[in-house]
C-alpha cells in the first residue's frame, strides 16, 4: 500500500496492522511474562488502537539478565567500528520505516503526522550522529615523567537502563539508547504505558541492523509494575530516565541504593523573554511554536511569555488571534496542526489548572477550555489557552501544566525580564527574543537554565547537550558528552 493509502486507511480504520504486542527481550518477542495485556489508547479518538504486554518484575529480570549476558558476549566482542555500522544501519532503516513509524507515534500519542515525521526524521539523524562516535570515544595521556606511560579507557558502563515519558517516545528512546549502544553499553527500554508502540518498533529495526540478542530489549507495562523494579534492578549500571520530577526523584533514590548513576530529564517551566526591540513578527511565530507544538506536551516548551510592558497589549492580541487559527483534531489528518491530549487523566489535570485560575479571577485571554475533534466529536483536546498578566507567584507560572496553556508575565525592564526568567523551580531551558545582541549574551548567563535560545526557540538539534538545572533534572544527553555518562574512565598507569 502507498504511504498516502497507508495514511488514509489507518484514519478510517483508526488500526494499524501488525504493531507489536509483547516484549523485545533477548532478540525475540515475548508476552508478559503473567500473560497480561493492557490497551493503548489513541487520543484522536479517545478509543483503544491497540494491545501490549503489561510487563513486571520477571520481565524486568529477564531483561536485565539478556542485556548482561549480551554485554559480556558478543557485544563486547563487537569491534567500536561494527557498533557504529549497526547505528548506521539502524538511522536507514528508520527512514524506510519512517512512515509507519511515524503513524504509530500519532495513534499512541496524539500528535501530528507533521510532527510525528518530524519525531522520526530526528531519530534516524540521533542514530546517524552516534554512529560516527562509536569509533572515537577517544582516551587520555596523563604527565608522570619519563618512567611512567598512563593513559584512560573509556569503558561502558554495562547494562543501562532508558525510562521514556509519553510525549517523544520514539525520539526519547533513541536520543539515549543510541548514544548508549556506541559505548558499547547494552539497553532495557521502558517506554511509557501510554506509548509504547515505536519502542518496540526500534528494537525490531536494530535488530535487522545486525544488533545482536539482548543488547537491546524492551518491557512494556505502568510505571510501578515494570519501571520501578527496573530502576531498583542491581544489575543496572546507569539509568536515563526522562519525566516527571516526582518520579525522577523515587528513581534516583531506587538508583542510590545499588550506587547507580543517573541521568534525569525532568520537568520545565521555562521561560520565552520578548524584549520590546525584538524582531515581533520572529518572536510571535517562535511564541506560538514554543507552547502550541504538541499541544504543548514538550518539557522545553516555552510556557512562560516573558513580555515588555511597551509591546505587550498589541503582541497578546496577535497571539490570540494566531492561537485561535490553529486547526485543531486527529493527528492523521493532513490539515490539523494542533494535535490531542494524551490521556484522559492529563486533560482532566490541565483542566483543573484552568479551573483554579478561573476562581482566582484570572484573565484567560483565548481557550481555556476541553474540546473534541471538530470533524467526529470524539478525542481528549484542550484549547490553545493564553492568561494574561499574572503575579509571579501564581500556580499557573509556577507549576509546569504540560498542556496548551501560555502563562504571560509583563516586566518593565531587561533587569526583571531576567528575574522574572529564573523565578520558578525549574531551569531546562529559556529563549529571548531581541535585536540587541549584548542584551542577549547577558541574559545566556544570567539566566540559569541548561540551554539557551537567542531569536529561535527550540535552536539547535542532536549534536547540542540538553538537559537541565535545579528540579528539572541532572546530566545531559545529545552531543557527545551524552556518550560519556554511558562510560567509566579507567586509568592506566605503567613504571617503564
Ligand atoms: P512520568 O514520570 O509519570 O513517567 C515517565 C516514565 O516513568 C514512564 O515510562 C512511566 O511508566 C515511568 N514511571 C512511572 N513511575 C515510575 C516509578 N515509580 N519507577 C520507575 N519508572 C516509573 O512522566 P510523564 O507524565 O510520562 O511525562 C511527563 C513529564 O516528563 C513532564 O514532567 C515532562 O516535563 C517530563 N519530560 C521531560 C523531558 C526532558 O528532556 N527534560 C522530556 C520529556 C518529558
Amino acid at each position: 500500500m502507498s504511504e498516502d493509502n497507508l495514511l488514509r486507511d489507518v484514519l478510517r480504520s483508526g488500526v494499524l496492522a501488525d504493531l507489536p504486542d509483547r516484549h523485545f527481550i533477548d532478540g525475540a518477542w515475548r508476552p508478559a511474562s503473567g500473560g497480561g495485556v493492557m490497551e493503548s489508547f489513541d487520543p484522536g479518538r479517545a478509543s483503544p488502537h491497540a494491545v501490549f504486554a503489561a510487563g513486571d518484575e520477571e520481565d524486568v529480570a529477564a531483561a536485565v539478565a539478556a542485556a548482561k549476558r549480551a554485554g559480556e558476549g558478543a557485544w563486547k566482542k563487537a569491534l567500536p567500528r561494527e557498533r557504529g555500522r549497526i547505528l548506521s544501519r539502524t538511522a536507514e532503516l528508520i527512514r524506510q520505516n519512517s512512515e509507519r513509524l511515524a503513524i504509530a507515534e500519532v495513534l499512541d500519542s496524539g500528535k501530528t503526522i507533521s510532527e510525528a515525521r518530524g519525531d522520526v526524521a530526528g531519530a534516524a539523524r540521533c542514530f546517524d550522529y552516534y554512529a560516527g562516535a562509536a569509533d572515537k570515544n577517544e582516551g587520555k595521556s596523563f604527565p608522570l615523567g619519563e618512567d611512567y606511560s598512563s593513559f584512560s579507557l573509556n569503558e561502558p558502563v554495562g547494562v543501562t537502563a532508558h525510562i521514556v515519558p509519553w510525549n517523544y517516545p520514539l525520539s526519547t528512546a533513541a536520543r539515549s539508547v543510541a548514544p548508549a549502544l556506541a559505548a558499547g553499553c547494552t539497553a532495557v527500554v521502558k517506554p511509557a504505558e501510554q506509548t509504547p508502540m515505536t519502542a518496540l518498533m526500534l528494537a525490531e529495526l536494530l535488530h535487522m541492523a545486525g544488533l545482536p540478542a539482548g543488547v537491546c530489549n524492551v518491557v512494556t507495562g505502568t510505571g510501578s509494575a515494570a519501571g520501578a523494579p527496573l530502576a531498583a534492578h542491581p544489575d543496572i549500571s546507569h539509568i536515563t530516565f526522562t519525566g516527571s520530577t516526582a518520579t525522577g526523584m523515587g528513581v534516583m533514590q531506587a538508583a542510590a541504593r545499588n550506587v547507580a548513576s543517573v541521568t534525569l530529564e525532568l520537568g520545565g517551566k521555562s521561560p520565552n523573554v520578548v524584549l520590546a526591540d525584538a524582531d515581533l513578527d520572529l518572536a510571535l511565530d517562535n511564541v506560538v511554536g514554543a507552547i502550541f507544538e504538541n499541544a504543548g506536551q514538550i518539557c522545553s516548551a516555552g510556557s512562560r511569555l516573558v513580555i515588555e510592558r511597551s509591546i505587550h497589549a498589541e503582541f497578546i492580541e496577535r497571539l490570540v488571534r494566531r492561537a485561535q487559527d490553529l486547526r485543531m483534531g486527529h493527528g492523521l489528518s493532513e490539515t490539523v496542526n494542533f494535535g490531542a491530549i494524551n490521556s484522559a487523566g492529563h486533560l482532566a489535570k490541565i483542566s483543573s489548572y484552568l479551573d483554579g485560575a478561573r476562581a482566582r479571577g484570572l484573565t484567560v485571554a483565548t481557550g481555556g477550555n476541553v474540546a473534541a475533534d471538530p470533524a467526529t466529536g470524539k478525542g481528549w483536546f484542550f484549547e490553545p489557552t493564553v492568561i494574561d498578566d499574572l503575579a509571579w507567584d501564581d500556580p499557573v507560572v509556577q507549576e509546569e501544566i504540560f498542556g496548551p496553556v501560555l502563562a504571560v508575565q509583563v516586566v518593565d525592564d531587561f533587569d526583571e525580564a531576567v528575574a522574572a526568567a529564573n523565578c520558578t523551580r525549574y531551569a531546562l531551558v529559556a529563549g529571548i527574543f531581541t535585536r540587541d545582541l549584548s542584551r542577549a549574551h547577558r541574559f545566556a548567563r544570567a539566566v540559569d537554565a541548561g540551554q539557551v535560545y537567542v531569536n529561535e526557540y527550540f535552536a539547535g538539534g542532536i549534536e547540542t547537550p540538553f538537559g537541565g538545572n535545579r528540579k528539572s533534572g541532572i546530566g545531559r544527553e545529545k552531543g557527545l558528552v551524552a556518550v560519556h555518562s554511558y562510560c567509566k574512565v579507567k586509568s592506566v598507569t605503567v613504571r617503564i
